[in-house]
């Protein structure tokens, strides 16, 4: 509480000034929203709260709208759920950032226990991982080659292995080992982020690599310096580099659009049907717990709908940045406090 007091009453202010006189929302409220995200996506990253907010039951109670449980079972009994339901999945072991080879070496036995058990399961469900997880920290070659470990094992199982994309300082080393190891192993995905400035550049150097690219709005606090900050234009470079790649679509390019911003992925499929790429012709991504009902919706509408379910205990920056995104779910964390949710 102690943490959340400030964000909570940062919220608050954020209500009174939410709209103007003519009923519009105000400067004020969107003022309010830049600080209460600004704030938690410091949280995010704070080394003391990353060691205490984690044994917070009423945190943990929260969490589960987001993740269906810690262990790799919790994430494939929720995957089997979804495939019931027509959704395709990618499951992801949360962590970040480890700093010596045993770790490494435990992260990608995981992975590898994972794909196994994900194809003795019959699940369309695929597998992402960071980069920081396989060294890039400390040591890029481990990294390199444990993403063609992880990515042979993907490829004889006949499925997709994806990278997913950290902060800007690690954009240039993620993108030299993705294409190191893409040279070698086809079914290797990488996730790029609409608001940096460099993303339209390094579409059209992947391009010929013919890549998975899981397009996102991008989820970290960064400068703008190296990336759009505001809200409406990172919203358009999405709607652009999307469009951009769903014409990729025949050059071999595997497009996902992962977003929950419903207007926008339908604006991206009348640019796509405009020149003739149908919705089952690319994925539509989504998280876990988030717009659930658009979910099930996109599914019986055609759209091939994968969503990305999370696993693991090192969940707190991953969780804080999802209360980023949409500061409201603060409320659901604030129920939980009260023991409701
Ligand atoms: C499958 C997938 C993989 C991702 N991988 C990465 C990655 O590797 N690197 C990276 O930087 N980012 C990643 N992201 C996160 C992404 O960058 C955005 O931060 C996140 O998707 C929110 O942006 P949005 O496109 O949904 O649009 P927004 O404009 O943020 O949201 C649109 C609407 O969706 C709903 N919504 C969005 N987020 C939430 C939430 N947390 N809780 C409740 N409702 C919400 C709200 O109704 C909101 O109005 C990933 C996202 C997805 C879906």
């Amino acid at each position: 509480m102690l943490v959340l007091g400030p964000i909570l009453s940062v919220r608050a202010l954020d209500r009174r000034h939410a709209t103007n006189t003519s009923g519009q929302p105000s400067t004020a409220k969107f003022a309010g929203m830049g600080l209460m995200r600004d704030g938690l996506l410091w949280a995010a990253e704070n080394e003391t709260l990353k060691s205490h907010v984690p044994r917070w039951r009423f945190v943990k109670r929260a969490l589960r709208q987001f993740m269906p449980g810690e262990s790799l079972a919790d994430a494939l009994e929720a995957a089997t759920t979804l495939a019931s339901n027509g959704l395709t999945t990618t499951i992801t072991k949360l962590g970040e950032n480890t700093s010596s080879s045993e770790q490494v070496d435990d992260v990608i036995s995981d992975y590898l226990a994972a794909h196994d058990t994900i194809a003795a399961a019959g699940l369309d469900a695929q597998i992402s991982v960071k980069l920081t997880q396989l060294g890039l920290d400390f040591d890029p070659d481990r990294a390199v080659r444990g993403l063609a470990a992880l990515a042979a094992r993907a490829e004889e199982l006949g499925t997709w292995l994806w990278v997913d994309m950290e902060s800007s300082e690690y954009v240039e080393r993620t993108l030299d080992v993705y294409t190191r190891v893409k040279a070698d192993h086809h079914p290797v995905g990488i996730c790029l982020q609409a608001y940096l400035h460099r993303t339209a550049g390094d579409i059209e150097a992947l391009v010929p690599f013919r890549p998975g690219i899981r397009l996102v709005k991008g989820a970290y606090k960064e400068p703008s310096s190296v990336a759009v900050t505001k809200r409406a234009d990172i919203d358009e470079a999405f709607f652009r580099l999307g469009a951009d790649l769903l014409a990729a679509t025949a050059d071999g390019v595997r497009v996902a659009l992962a977003s929950h911003d419903v207007p926008l992925l339908d604006r991206l499929a009348a640019a796509g049907r405009a020149i003739g790429v149908a919705p089952d012709q690319y994925e539509v991504q989504m998280l876990y717990g988030i717009r659930m009902a658009d979910q099930y919706r996109y599914a019986t509408d055609g759209y091939q709908l994968r969503t990305l379910i999370s696993y693991g205990e090192e969940w707190y920056p991953w969780y804080v940045r999802r209360l980023a995104e949409r500061p409201a779910n603060l409320g659901f964390v604030a129920r939980n406090i009260l023991g409701r949710s």
